[in-house]
């Protein structure tokens, strides 16, 4: 149970976002496309097609785009490193192995979750236009990275969506309510719905306190984090990252306590139990590959109430919503998916801000397969 999670595991977590960037960057931001060249560069030199790295590409630098930088263009050497060790396989595509018009089940043969998923949401689309409502399960999938994307690509499709997301075997760090041991990993849900005249709303989250990730970078640091983020091996509130990576570890507390723990667990049961990718149980361990499971819902509002009834209270009730006084002065009310529609309009006009260890890494990744590109090499200031 106290397994590693295996490096090319998603265990979630954003940055810190404010309104305004606010991330100190150590180099000058690097801009999206120029970004976006250079890891697709990456990609199809390591193997994949044309098609599959621009695809990869292009999810990981969106991440980057909307603020989730634990999710973007850092996690190039992991999915290299999977993919040394065989445990993602490149240029795999969504096999359809149950078909029962509106309930398609999916199966990702450990292949890039971004592909996996963008092909199984391109048939949810194609079959909920007709039916109204697809019921879609993918498992087996490499890393599905931000799960938000998934959302924007059924919503931009004029669909409204969720998704639940589990982990498989490996990335078990979470606690139950009440419990300090290991049980689950962060499970990310999320719902997209389209809004006429702007971006979709988007809710995109771990159900997780805090990303694994965010952790490990204050043990690096020497920092101490708040409380209440994870317990020690014996259940106190621990401040000290340290506690959680002892012998026994430590564990992350699910997000909201009881109703954080209760949506974690139905993740296992609708993306894991129900998909056939397997729960966080552990023996499913022994699954030879980490892999993500996700169970998707898409609904076509014409088969409900009917577009223009949708379009209309979604529009009323956005408005509603933001029309409440803010709770501290200068401070504003922000519709789901709001804070990454405006970090990805900062992003594009100002660059993607990289830590000076990504670049750094993403640098010796490129040199290792010949690529050199002016944005990477040249030294950044
Ligand atoms: P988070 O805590 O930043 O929450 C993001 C959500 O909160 C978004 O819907 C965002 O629009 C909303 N939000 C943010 N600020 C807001 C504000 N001021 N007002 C209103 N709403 C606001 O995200 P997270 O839980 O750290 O997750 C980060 C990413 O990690 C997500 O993209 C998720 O899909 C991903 N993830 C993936 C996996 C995986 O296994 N593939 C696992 C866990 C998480």
């Amino acid at each position: 149970v106290y397994r590693t999670q295996r490096i090319c595991a998603g265990t979630g977590g954003s940055i810190f976002l404010k309104t305004t960037e606010t991330q100190p960057a150590a180099f000058s931001p690097i801009v999206a496309t120029d970004l976006e060249e250079i890891i697709r560069k990456i990609f199809n030199a390591a193997g994949s097609d044309d098609s599959e790295a621009a695809i990869v590409a292009n999810h990981l630098v969106e991440a980057n785009l909307a603020g989730h930088d634990s999710h973007g263009v850092i996690r190039t050497g992991a999915y290299l490193d999977c993919l040394k060790e065989g445990a993602v396989l490149p240029n795999r595509h969504a096999q359809v192995t149950g078909d029962r018009g509106n309930i398609l089940s999916i199966d990702g043969e450990f292949g890039y979750g971004q592909v996996i998923a963008r092909e199984s949401m391109e048939m949810a689309i194609e079959r909920a236009k007709g039916k109204g409502l697809v019921i879609l399960s993918i498992k087996n999938a490499g890393h599905l990275g931000r799960i938000g994307a998934w959302a924007e690509q059924l919503a931009s499709a004029g669909l409204v969506s969720l998704h639940f997301v589990n982990t498989s075997g490996h990335g078990i760090v979470v606690a139950p309510y009440g419990g300090r041991d290991r049980r689950l990993s962060t499970n990310p849900i999320a719902a997209g719905a389209p809004l006429p005249g702007q971006p979709p709303m988007i809710l995109d989250m771990a159900t997780s306190v805090v990303a694994e990730g965010k952790i490990r970078v204050a043990r690096d640091r020497g920092d101490t984090l708040p409380e209440a983020y994870f317990v020690d091996a014996e259940g106190n509130p621990s401040r000290d990252p340290n506690a959680f990576y002892a012998d026994p570890p430590g564990a992350i507390l699910p997000f909201g306590g009881h109703k954080g723990f209760g949506i974690a667990v139905f993740c296992e049961i609708l993306a894991g139990s129900l998909t056939g990718g397997a729960s966080s149980y552990p023996s499913n361990e022994t699954v030879e590959r980490m892999a993500n499971n996700m169970m998707t819902i898409a609904l076509d509002p014409d088969a409900f109430a009917g577009s223009a009834f949708f379009e209309a209270d979604t529009s009323r009730l956005v408005g509603w919503i933001k029309s409440s006084r803010p709770s501290v002065s200068g401070g504003q009310v922000l519709i789901p998916g709001e804070m990454e529609v405006r970090v990805r309009q900062q992003r594009l006009n100002n660059g993607i801000p990289l830590d000076q260890k990504t670049i750094e890494t993403l640098r010796e990744r490129a040199r290792g397969f010949g690529i050199s590109h002016p944005s990477l090499l040249e030294k950044r200031q």
